[in-house]
Order: structure tokens, then C-alpha cells, then sequence
């Protein structure tokens, strides 16, 4: 028996006493659904999540079985697998994440969320030009969360259009403070692609040049490869209206997306940042520096400034200086920090800077 739940769910009722009938249908359902249609000469194609729940292995009643159906889907949904067979454990971490869920939508305006900063330095000066903002949760029970613990959550709940909101007014405040006492940097703040297609975010953005103390050239929004792969066409389009509001626009964890270059020269994009994975690694294996290497020279055949993140040692900070890459960050620079620690962050690091080769006076006589 087919039902349909609502919107875009349905159910399929299985009586058979086979165990392996349930993924045998999911398998069957998933091949009908993303076979391609054609509709006006396009080629579609709809994609599913399956969750399996059995009677009496996963719930008595059928209440009971929707419910750990629902689980399962979510999860298959989260993985992107296509069908998932219900598991207790998914059950433990959907109730966290429908508890921080329900939290999380509080959190923004009781004040929960807070911005921490990580220096970049401009390899060319030697000194710190960026900062990147990253979020944080100062939650009462689990006490100061990462972003990867509840970002993901905001994506597929659509609060992460009131977080990138707030995440902007923000980072502009704290740009608009910095500049006031005479430490003028760039910012960096991570934006997601949903927020691309947000319209009433579109239309904050549209707004923000004429928002008091905002200052066009400070703010630059970072967004991963792979999410802007997904679509660079409809990303290109809503990417120039951000830009054509004076945000600088750089495309974050760059070589693990599968970046077709023909849709990279048409992206409206001022940077790369190069992912942490291949700089971490750049000293200890050779094709990651060829592809560091690489990168640095495709960046500027393509008129884009290019970061280095992840550096780690001062030998790698070295390499990236000779290679002409444009900014470095990492935790052997400096680590993220507090709000109240930034400016301080910022002074020990560009004193640190100039005793470390390649920076220092002796060294750069000898280039
Ligand atoms: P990302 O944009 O790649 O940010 C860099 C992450 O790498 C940060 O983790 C930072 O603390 C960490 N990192 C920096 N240098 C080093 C290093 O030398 N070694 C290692 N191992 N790690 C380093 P964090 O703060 O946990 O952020 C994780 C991710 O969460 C970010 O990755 C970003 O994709 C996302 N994120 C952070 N803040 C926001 C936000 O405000 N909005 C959105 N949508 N996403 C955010
Ligand atoms: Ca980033
Ligand atoms: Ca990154």
C-alpha cells in the first residue's frame, strides 16, 4: 500500500513476512523515482530518502512505526545513502538534535551565539590583513559548542538564514569597531549555500550598503566548493548581486569539490582558499605541494587571491611565502579567539612575524 503523508512524503506498507522485502522495494522505489523525466525538453531527475522501521522489531504500533520510519529517513537524508534501516542510536542523536534544534532557534536572540576570530596574514607584507569570523554556541548544559556541531542543524532547519543575518551584522559591528581605533582588516564569514537561494536574506544584503557604519571592501563571504558546485550557474547569478554590494566573495576548502575550471572562470569570485587537508600535509608529501603548488598558479592565471589554511609549522608558512601565495592562516599562526582577544591576537602575531623567516629584516635582504 502507497500512502501519501503530506507534501513531499510518502509511505509504503509492506506485508510481507520476508525480512528482505523492505530494502528490496526501498531499492525497487529509489530506481522508478530517479529514473530522468523529460519535461519541455529538459532532463529532471528527482532524487529520495528511504527510512525502513519493522513491525514488531522497531515499534508495536503504528504510530510507533512512522515514527522510527521518520528516524531512519532523516538519517538516510543526512548521509545522502538513499535507504536507511532504523537504529536505536539514530534515535539517541535525532532526540539531541530535535532538543538543540528547538534550542538553537532561542539561542540567536537570547544572545548564545558568539563570534571568535582567527588572523590571516598577508604573506606579502607580512602581516595580519583578515580575520575570519567563526561561530560559537556558549550553550548552558554543553558549554562552548563548534559550528560542526550545530550548523549542519541550522542548514536543514532553515535557521541558518536568521544565523548568516545576524552573522553579518556582526562581523560588519566588529569591522566598523576595528577600523575605529585604527586596525582596519578585512573579515571573512562563512556563508551556506541555502542562504543563496533565501530571498529575504537576499534582500537584507541588497540593503546592507546604505546600513549605518557598513563598510563595503571589509566584508568577504567564504563559501565551500562543493556547495557551490552543486549549482554554479544559479550560484553565479545570485553571487554578482552580492557582489555588486561591494562583498568580496572566496570559495572555501578549495580541492576537495570537484571544481569543473569552466565553471570557475565564470564565477563572480575574488579568492581561493586552499582546503586545510593538502597545506597540512604539503611539507610531509609531495603531490600535496604540487597541488598546493598548482593551485597558487591557477589562482593567478585566474586574476584571484589565494589563502593557504591549516599551516601548521613554520616550514610550511616558508614554502607558501616562496610559492607567491597571498595569505596564510593556521594554528601555528594563532588560533581562533574571543572577541575581547582579537586586537591583542593581531599585535603579538605581526610582532611575532617580523623574527620569523621569511619576514624578518635579514631575511628579506636576502631575496
Ligand atoms: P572553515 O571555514 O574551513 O573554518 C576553518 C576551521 O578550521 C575552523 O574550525 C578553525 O578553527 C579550524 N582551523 C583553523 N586553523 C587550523 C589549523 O591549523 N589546523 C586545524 N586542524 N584546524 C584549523 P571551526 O571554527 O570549528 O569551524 C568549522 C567549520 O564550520 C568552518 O570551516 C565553516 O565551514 C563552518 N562555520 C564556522 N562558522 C560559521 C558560520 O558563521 N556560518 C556558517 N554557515 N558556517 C560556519
Ligand atoms: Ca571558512
Ligand atoms: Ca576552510
Amino acid at each position: 500500500m502507497v500512502a501519501r503523508l503530506g507534501g513531499d512524503e510518502f509511505a509504503i506498507l509492506v506485508t510481507d513476512a520476508d525480512p528482505n522485502a523492505p530494502e528490496r522495494v526501498a531499492r525497487y522505489a529509489l530506481e522508478a523515482i530517479e529514473r530522468p523525466l523529460s519535461v519541455n525538453g529538459l532532463d529532471l531527475q528527482v532524487s529520495a530518502s528511504i527510512g525502513i522501521a519493522t513491525v514488531p522489531l522497531h515499534a508495536q504500533h503504528a504510530d510507533g512505526l512512522v515514527k522510527a520510519a521518520d528516524v531512519a529517513m532523516y538519517e538516510a537524508k543526512r548521509t545522502g545513502v538513499g535507504f536507511v534501516v532504523y537504529s536505536q542510536a539514530q534515535e539517541r542523536s535525532s532526540v539531541r538534535r530535535l532538543t538543540l534544534l528547538g534550542e538553537l532557534r532561542r539561542a540567536i536572540a537570547d544572545g548564545e551565539l558568539e563570534l571568535w576570530f582567527q588572523p590571516a596574514v598577508d604573506l606579502r607584507r607580512g602581516e595580519v590583513t583578515k580575520i575570519e569570523a567563526l561561530v560559537r554556541w556558549r550553550h548552558a548544559h554543553h558549554g562552548l559548542m563548534l559550528p560542526t556541531e550545530f550548523i549542519e542543524l541550522a542548514e536543514m532547519s532553515g535557521i541558518i538564514g536568521p544565523l548568516t543575518r545576524w552573522l553579518t551584522e556582526e562581523t560588519s559591528a566588529v569591522a566598523e569597531e576595528l577600523t575605529q581605533s585604527g586596525r582596519e582588516v578585512v573579515i571573512g564569514a562563512n556563508i551556506s549555500v541555502r542562504n543563496l537561494y533565501d530571498t529575504e536574506l537576499l534582500e537584507f544584503f541588497d540593503a546592507l550598503p546604505s546600513m549605518p557604519g557598513f563598510r563595503p571592501g571589509l566584508l568577504e563571504f567564504e563559501i565551500t566548493e562543493s556547495e557551490l558546485m552543486a549549482d554554479p550557474m544559479q550560484a553565479a547569478v545570485v553571487l554578482r548581486r552580492i557582489r555588486d554590494r561591494g562583498i568580496s566573495i572566496v570559495v572555501d576548502d578549495f580541492g576537495t569539490g570537484y571544481s569543473s575550471l569552466a565553471y570557475l572562470k565564470n564565477l563572480p569570485v575574488t579568492g581561493l582558499k586552499i582546503d586545510r587537508g593538502f597545506v597540512s600535509s604539503m611539507v610531509s608529501d609531495s603531490s600535496d605541494a604540487a597541488i598546493v603548488q598548482s593551485t597558487i598558479d591557477l589562482a593567478h592565471r585566474l586574476n584571484l587571491e589565494v589563502t593557504a589554511e591549516g599551516v601548521t609549522d613554520q616550514r610550511t608558512l616558508s614554502m607558501l611565502t616562496d610559492w607567491g601565495c597571498d595569505f596564510a592562516q593556521g594554528f601555528w599562526l594563532s588560533r581562533p579567539v574571543s572577541r575581547s582577544g582579537i586586537e591583542s591576537a593581531i599585535v603579538e602575531l605581526n610582532r611575532r612575524l617580523r623574527h620569523v623567516a621569511p619576514f624578518s629584516a635579514t631575511e628579506r635582504a636576502h631575496r
